[in-house]
């Protein structure tokens, strides 16, 4: 007589259940989808009456959670599952991590983590060998509460898996305040379509899963397609009804003997010195920094030629130009407006970079269109840094600058430039042009070679003394050059020794006016002087 019990028949027969192994474990593994190796496996209770026959977790563990009993019950499977881990172990059958479900009502009895560490103690089996999972609806009983006992948990050192994450109770915040070790995915939360909303959920989920450099496993995989899908994505873990229902003891053990296995990985190696779970956190410093210190700043990932932004600050979208917010960016195809000779030397830059692991860069043109400006061209000068990987996977930190400006002068100049470069060549002078209102200097093309100044120098003449061009015991007098330009002076020069080898060089300025005779520009050149 098969049948569903009721909440008084359950507890009637709740102790001799725990007492008689009515109420017993199935294993489910856990899979590698790349390899189809083991990595593991989950700990599922099952009551079996003897008269009444199945009873399914969703009836029976409610019922045992609301009487309080749901402790019990839970140390009983943790009890066994130490059990068959000892048999395995004195068998010498190498195990895989098996994790067991705590409910919530756990975390509130106070000594429920010694109890289990009693058991495995007793039991003796190493920790690496038993994994808890905690739902993140744990948390609505209170976060300090929950945080306690996965601390504790981490103290005795559990591994610990959020189960159902997804499931509901703002899961990001969760997230942000409890370090768990692996995150569980259950597909079904996201039903549907895995091309549609679902999947733009779950794609979020697992990148930013990998920034924190934790391991995502996806759950009730039941087709290729999903585990492929999770695959594609940067998700390898999966378990589900597609590699294995639970299973009774004795067919798991079987399944450890057959199966290869192979220990769980975090999901990114990120490097170090970054804290990347202070990074989401949009009051944390490192955001601070990434929106106000560092510049046009991006973070992206790299994969067979594909490259998806994960996040830009707001000085990145200034740089960028145009009228484009945030979201545009995230949402346009990042190639968009490379060809491919410009696509080809950036991802050489990125391909530098993932081996040298040091910072690289490229000057790249884009073409980018906006509602408002239209079509421009702008030139990017990028440093980017790989700061994670995963297989073929990459993250990357990149800083861009937009030096349109400057290159564009740069070609016009050269044009002109190229004419005189010769006459100039010969005749040993360094020409500049200084725009009075602007404070602007633009040097030749002798002047960038061989005192590597770019095509246009701002705050003019600043960077030359702070660079030594101009000395130090100089710098004072030629600063006042500059203020004379701008109250009118029409002809200045001077020797001055250049550079820190103080070559002698006879300095001078002419000073062009504009109609009204207010300054404009200076022309500046400095010609060696020649012992005669
Ligand atoms: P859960 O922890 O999320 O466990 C996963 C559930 O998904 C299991 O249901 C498993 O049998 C089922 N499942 C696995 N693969 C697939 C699949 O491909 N398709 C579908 N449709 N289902 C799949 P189960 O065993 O009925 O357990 C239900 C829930 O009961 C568990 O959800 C967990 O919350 C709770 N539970 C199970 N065992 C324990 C336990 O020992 N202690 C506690 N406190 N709760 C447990
Ligand atoms: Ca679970
Ligand atoms: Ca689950």
């Amino acid at each position: 007589m098969e049948r569903k019990m009721n909440e008084q028949e359950l507890l009637a027969s709740f102790d001799e259940a725990l007492q008689q192994g009515h109420i017993y474990v199935l294993y489910q593994p856990k899979i590698n989808h790349s390899t189809g190796r083991m990595i593991g496996a989950e700990a599922l209770m099952r009551w079996k009456h003897p008269i009444y026959g199945t009873q399914y977790p969703s009836d029976f563990i409610p019922v045992l959670e609301k009487n309080d009993l749901i402790y019990r019950a839970d140390l009983g499977v943790f009890q066994a599952v130490c059990r068959f881990l000892r048999n395995c172990l004195d068998d010498g059958v190498k195990p895989v991590p098996i994790s067991v479900n705590m409910s919530r009502h756990d975390i509130f009895r106070k000594n429920y983590v010694d109890e289990i560490e009693k058991l495995r103690v007793k039991y003796d089996i190493p920790t690496k060998y038993i994994h808890t999972e905690m739902t993140e609806t744990s948390a609505i009983g209170g976060m300090e509460l929950v945080s306690g006992v996965l601390k504790q948990l981490h103290e005795f050192g559990y591994i610990v898996e959020m189960d159902d994450f997804g499931s509901g109770y703002s899961s990001l915040n969760v997230l942000k305040d409890l370090e768990v070790d692996i995150i569980k995915l259950d597909m079904r939360f996201l039903s549907g379509n895995i091309g549609g909303r679902g999947g733009t959920i779950i794609t979020s989920i697992v990148q930013m899963a990998k920034w924190l450099g934790t391991p995502v496993i996806a759950e009730g995989v039941e087709t290729m397609e999903q585990a492929d899908y999770m695959k594609s994505i940067g998700c390898n873990y999966v378990q589900g009804y597609l590699y294995s229902k639970p299973i009774p003891e004795e067919a798991f053990r079987q399944k450890l003997t057959q199966l290869e296995h192979e220990p769980l990985k975090p999901s990114m190696d990120l490097i170090q010195t970054m804290d990347a779970g202070k990074f989401w956190n949009p009051e944390s410093l490192e955001t601070l920094i990434f929106n106000h210190f560092v510049g046009g700043a991006a973070i992206f990932t790299y994969q067979d030629g594909k490259v998806e932004v994960l996040r830009v600050n707001k000085k990145y979208v200034k740089e960028m130009g145009m009228n484009m917010i945030e979201q545009d960016i995230l949402d346009s195809d990042p190639w968009h407006g490379f060809d491919d000779e410009n696509r080809k030397i950036y991802e050489n830059m990125l391909k530098r970079a993932i081996h040298s692991r040091e910072e690289e860069t490229c000057e790249t043109c884009r073409t980018i269109c906006s509602k408002i400006c239209g079509e421009d061209k702008i030139y990017i000068r990028s440093y980017v840094r790989m700061i994670g990987s995963a297989e073929n996977q990459y993250l990357f930190y990149a800083m861009v600058q937009n030096i349109t400006m400057e290159k564009q002068q740069y070609l016009a100049l050269y044009d002109s430039e190229r004419r005189f470069r010769f006459a100039s060549e010969q005749a040993n002078v360094y020409a500049w042009e200084y725009t009075i209102a602007t404070r602007q200097m633009r040097p030749c093309f002798r002047c960038m070679r061989d005192l590597h100044l770019p095509p246009l120098v701002e705050n003019y003449p600043e960077p030359a003394i702070e660079v030594g061009i101009f000395p130090a015991d100089y710098a004072d007098m030629y600063r006042d050059w500059h203020r004379q330009l701008e109250q009118g002076t029409e002809y200045l020069e001077a020797i001055i020794p250049l550079t820190v080898g103080r070559v002698p060089f006879h300095v001078r300025y002419t000073l062009e006016k504009d109609e009204n005779g207010n300054p404009l520009k200076a022309y500046g050149s400095a010609t060696l002087v020649v012992d005669k």
